[in-house]
């Protein structure tokens, strides 16, 4: 009787619970991109992380959020730290290359931004040894941020120096980006999420809404909830 209860509880459940490790981008000390308005990209990175990590734990999955604190330094030595789970995400958000950079003011000071490119890009990395299993669930996440409305930016992929990321996977958003150590350095499948370009001035606003953050969450929820 118990066995049938537990086939039954198997059939019913969406998906198997996973352990996640999310990665706050950047840290205090190198905080990453500055957006339109003045704030780090840290900032909007362990907003977003902790927004992640709830709607992961409300669909029952376990998480370890990296790089909170602000404190982790060397990015190399993050991802080893989710040794033993099932999936690595890096959470960040975008800027452009300097060229395309004008200034505003905002706030009484002399900001960058671009309104030019917007959207998200996804990254994995030849050199992890999951590439198979990292590549799905980048591939299912951008699927499901673009069931949800938002779009891939492409950006990444223009042949500009800096750029020039071949894409993995062009219809859902994804790119190689072999050398990424956070990605190379994970024993586990790794992905890194760029949610949105936080120099661009629209995007930004969008950033800050909390209900655009839930509406990520729940699409990183929903490919994570079918890839592993
Ligand atoms: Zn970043």
């Amino acid at each position: 009787m118990r066995r049938l209860a537990a086939a039954l509880l198997a059939f019913v459940l969406p998906c198997q619970a996973a352990s996640i490790a999310i990665d706050v981008g950047h840290h205090l000390q190198n905080p990453g991109a500055i957006s339109a308005r003045g704030v780090t990209e840290f900032e909007y990175n362990r907003q977003l992380a902790r927004d992640i990590a709830r709607a992961l734990e409300r669909a029952g999955h376990r998480t370890l959020l990296i790089g909170e604190d602000g404190l982790a330094g060397d990015p190399g030595s993050r991802a080893p730290r989710a040794r033993g789970m099932d999936l690595f995400i890096s959470v960040h958000h975008d800027s452009v290359q300097p060229r395309y950079l004008a200034t505003w003011n905002y706030g009484g000071r002399t900001l960058r931004y671009s309104d030019r490119f917007a959207g998200f890009s996804l990254f994995i990395s030849r050199d992890n040894p999951h590439l198979e299993a990292s590549l799905r669930c980048a591939s299912m996440i951008g699927a499901a941020l673009a069931r949800a409305g938002f779009t891939a930016s492409r950006y990444h992929a223009e042949r500009i120096p800096g750029e020039n990321r071949p894409f993995a996977d062009e219809a859902n958003g994804v790119h190689y980006f072999d050398n990424l150590a956070v990605l190379r350095t994970a024993g586990i499948p790794a992905l890194l999420f760029e949610a949105g370009v936080i120099v661009n001035r629209g995007e930004e606003l969008r950033m800050r809404d909390p209900a655009v953050r839930e509406r990520i969450a729940a699409a990183v929820t929903a490919g994570v909830g079918v890839c592993l």
